[in-house]
């Protein structure tokens, strides 16, 4: 699937809502979370329609790798490649994932918690 008509981060990368884009390509779209959970917090998707991490194959090795490598270039761009980052994916009822298109959140620029249980 590559454009889903209801998805809001497709619509995002297609430009159709507004964001604060930090990086594009032809490939990916990363722009600022709108409620940031930490000074600096990304979110980095594909432009195609991926549901979650739960959709992904061994296909997708080389899309998730320049995912990677462009969260480690915009850590440099933010001056948080030094002081330390999170990425991390949400899938499924559990994790609170909200948003139904894959996305990284790349999270940086203050001592961040831990994570795991809810309330901890
Ligand atoms: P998740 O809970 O992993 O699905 O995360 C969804 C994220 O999308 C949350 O951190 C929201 O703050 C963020 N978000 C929702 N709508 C927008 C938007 N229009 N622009 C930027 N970020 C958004
Ligand atoms: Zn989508």
């Amino acid at each position: 699937m590559d454009f889903v008509e209801d998805c809001l981060f497709c619509k995002i990368a297609a430009g159709q809502l507004p964001s604060k884009i930090l990086y594009q390509d032809q490939d990916i779209v990363a722009f600022a979370d709108i409620h940031p959970q930490a000074q600096h917090h990304v979110l980095i998707i594909p432009r195609r329609h991926i549901s979650s991490m739960a959709d992904l194959t061994i296909e997708e090795g080389p899309l998730l790798t320049q995912i990677f490598v462009t969260a480690q270039q915009i850590a440099q761009d933010l001056n948080i490649d030094q002081t330390g980052y999170r990425m991390v994916t949400n899938a499924g009822p559990h994790s609170g994932q909200a948003v139904f298109h894959l996305h990284f959140h790349l999270l940086g620029g203050e001592q961040l918690g831990s994570f795991g249980r809810a309330g901890r």
